[in-house]
């Protein structure tokens, strides 16, 4: 190659370089020539979403977060592709979603016009179902490992050609099914030049001969005639040695070590003729040839060493010629992938009832009736509840979502996730209509004790992926965090949440569209706090003292956990919910335990609150021995202001009693409530 120009890498100097050392690299390690790379193409990371591992993880993309298993992802609801590069493709599409609307678009043009028509988009499937892997086909042939039979496989793929092209020029055109159908190359040189050469069933290995077609090559074709005859001559020989011998088990045999040999039993030693020469001894008989029989075997070994080599030969011109077709092949081969991933994308559509998303560049997240693409596709006896969503960046930035375990928090905040992702690779989405911002990133955070499959849900973890979160959000980055604060104690854990949030409300540049789902009902206060927090809740209906599951996102927050009635759901003993009830009543009476977020909040001084102290002024919550107020304790300001040193010990009995009796009194007070606080 002389200039690399061609691949808009003219400006890349030290790409091109880092190219070169990459290839210097694998010459040297693979020892094998790298005729099939043969394109250089720039990657933009500017290009594509980056999804950082938890991501992936969390949103099951291409494996279920528990088992791994393909069933239950993403790719496995996504996946109709019908050959192996459009299988690869997919999931490439899948791990990087693109960033602009221009090439999104693209995509969804195309998609559609294979939704609308429903005689081409199964024809199309029926034709690419009968496409090999070509990349993997041509790298073989480039590496020079290919055998026979991949050579087939390569030109019956490409004679799909024709009719895959016919196929795709009966669509209505955008720029992305037109751009394809120009790369759709029956490459018929190539498929005629393997299909003149290659014999109908060729063997797996190319040291036995086999593998040309009759009629390609003369010398092939004298050689077999020769060797048949031969074979011929040595079939005959049997009937006419019996004949003339009148021995009936006279058999005329071959093995490697002594080729053609004429085999006789011991009971007729005495009718054989004089020439025959012995050969070997057996048990019960024994082995004879003759010059004439010597003369043949020369002759058809030497005709099938000949042929063998001389095919094997014929065999490896061949492959080096289709090798120079490489690039060609390669082109089509992913034009043919890029078809077989729209195509796939849009029998999901059809079938499962997909719409188009519309894509804006004003933050704003609407969403009517969306579903979540694979809780949808393996709910057996319940139906799936779709529900909106309606987000935007300057009122509606950060969704606060509360609702009892098993409600359905999780499966809202991935649907949402999902439905966004799916957008920016082109992918159409379930839901009745989807308005969807162009997003950089998504992020998302699945608190530890939701996330035990993993192996590693230290909150250390949890902390460090927020921590990567907080960091590196921007206003255009799509926020998913399910119960984050979640692994440590309930203090601590409220005490970040919402510090989180604040965070997230306020940094400047930061602000992500955020979506928070948490069980801590405490956390909706924020809303009454930040213009741009608002409420929702997962609709629950209590019947008879029982939790029903509504599956319906309404706005407002709630203001229980319902934890016991799940606990009941699950099969805990009677005893043990009664007894759960009762503490639940007094831990909620008694107001020593009750967060009061709002009070410890206008009691701070005055309003300036950052996150840290409001942090440490919830860790001093649980101890809540003396409330927080700007006002002194008068039994702290007493104890304060003791001279220890000099008392005595009877001032010191009477000061005792007296404590006592202000601090029952003090608690009296914080058990009669409200009050209190204001
Ligand atoms: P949470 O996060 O509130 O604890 P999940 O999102 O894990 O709840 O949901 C619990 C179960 O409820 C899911 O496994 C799913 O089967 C079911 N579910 C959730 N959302 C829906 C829905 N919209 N329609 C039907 N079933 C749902
Ligand atoms: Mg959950």
């Amino acid at each position: 190659m002389i200039s690399l120009d061609g691949f808009g890498v003219e400006h890349w100097a030290l790409a091109v370089r880092c190219a070169g050392a990459i290839l210097a690299y694998l010459s040297a390690t693979q020892k094998t020539s790298l005729g099939h790379i043969v394109r250089l193409a720039p990657y933009h990371i500017e290009s594509y979403m980056v999804l950082d591992a938890a991501t992936r993880r969390n949103l099951e993309l291409t494996q279920t977060l528990r088992t791994h298993d393909r069933h239950g992802s993403l790719l496995w609801v996504l996946d109709r592709t019908k050959t192996a590069m459009g299988a690869r493709l997919l999931r490439q599409w899948l791990e990087q979603p693109l960033l602009e609307q221009e090439p999104v678009e693209r995509r969804l043009d195309a998609v559609a016009r294979l939704c609308d028509d429903h005689i081409v988009r199964p024809e199309l499937g029926r034709l690419l179902k009968e496409v090999y892997d070509i990349p993997r086909l041509i790298s073989r042939v480039a590496l020079s490992q290919a055998n026979a039979r991949d050579l087939l496989a390569l030109a019956r793929s490409l004679r799909r050609l024709p009719a895959i092209r016919d196929c795709v020029a009966q669509l209505p055109k955008t720029a992305y099914i037109e751009e394809i159908l120009s790369k759709l190359d029956p490459c018929d040189d190539a498929a005629d030049s393997i299909e003149a050469a290659i014999a109908e069933n060729p063997p797996v290995g190319l040291n036995e001969g086999g593998l040309i077609k009759p009629g390609y090559n003369r010398e092939v074709d004298e050689l077999r005639a020769a060797r048949s005859s031969g074979q011929a001559w040595v079939a005959e020989l049997e009937r006419q040695e019996r004949e003339r011998t009148g021995i009936k088990s006279l058999k005329v045999g071959f093995n490697k070590v002594f080729g053609y040999y004429i085999e006789v039993t011991k009971a007729n030693l005495a009718a054989i003729p004089t020439e025959y020469e012995r050969k070997q001894t057996l048990a019960n008989a024994e082995r004879f040839i003759t010059p004439e029989l010597k003369a043949q075997e020369a002759k058809i070994l030497g005709a099938d060493e000949r042929v063998i080599e001389l095919e094997y030969q014929l065999f490896t011109q061949l492959r080096a010629q289709v090798a120079e077709h490489a690039p060609r092949i390669q082109t089509v081969a992913r034009a043919l992938a890029e078809l077989d991933v729209l195509r796939s994308l849009a029998e999901v559509a059809v079938e499962n009832h997909y719409v188009r998303p519309t894509l804006n560049h004003a933050g704003r997240l609407n969403v009517k009736a969306g579903r979540h693409p694979v809780v949808e596709a393996v709910l057996i006896d319940e139906r799936f509840t779709p529900n909106d969503i309606l987000m935007d960046a300057k009122e509606r930035q950060i969704m606060v979502l509360t609702g009892p375990n098993m409600a359905g928090k999780s499966t809202y905040l991935r649907q949402t996730a999902l439905i966004v992702l799916m957008a920016h690779i082109g992918s159409f989405v379930p839901a009745e209509s989807a308005d969807i911002p162009l997003v950089d990133r998504i992020f998302t955070r699945v608190g530890a004790s939701d996330d035990l499959a993993t192996g590693q849900s230290t909150f250390m973890v949890e902390m460090n992926e927020v921590a990567n979160i907080l960091n590196n959000a921007t206003a255009r980055s799509l926020v998913i965090l399910d119960e984050v604060g979640r692994g440590t104690s309930t203090f601590d854990g409220l005490s970040i949440a919402w510090a989180v949030t604040e965070y997230l409300h306020n940094k400047t540049g930061c602000q992500p569209l955020t979506l928070f789902a948490t069980h801590y009902h405490e956390l909706t206060e924020l809303a009454g706090k930040l213009p741009r927090v608002h409420n929702c809740s997962v609709a629950v209906k209590e019947e008879n003292g029982q939790v029903v599951f509504l599956r319906r996102i309404v706005p407002g927050g709630t203001d229980r956990s319902y934890g016991i009635e799940v606990a009941r759901l699950a099969g805990l003993p009677y005893k043990v919910i009664q007894t759960a009830r009762r503490i639940l009543a007094q831990l909620e009476s008694s107001e020593h335990i009750r967060m009061e977020l709002n009070d410890v909040d206008s009691r701070e001084t005055r309003g300036r609150t950052t996150t840290s102290s409001q942090a440490a002024r919830l860790r001093l919550a649980q101890v809540p021995l003396f409330s927080i107020s700007n006002e002194p304790e008068p039994l702290l300001e007493q104890l304060a202001q003791l001279d220890a040193e000099s008392i005595t010990p009877r001032e010191a009995i009477n000061l005792l009693f007296d404590l006592r009796d202000k601090a029952q009194e003090r608690l009296k007070e914080m058990n009669n409530g409200e009050e209190v606080a204001g």
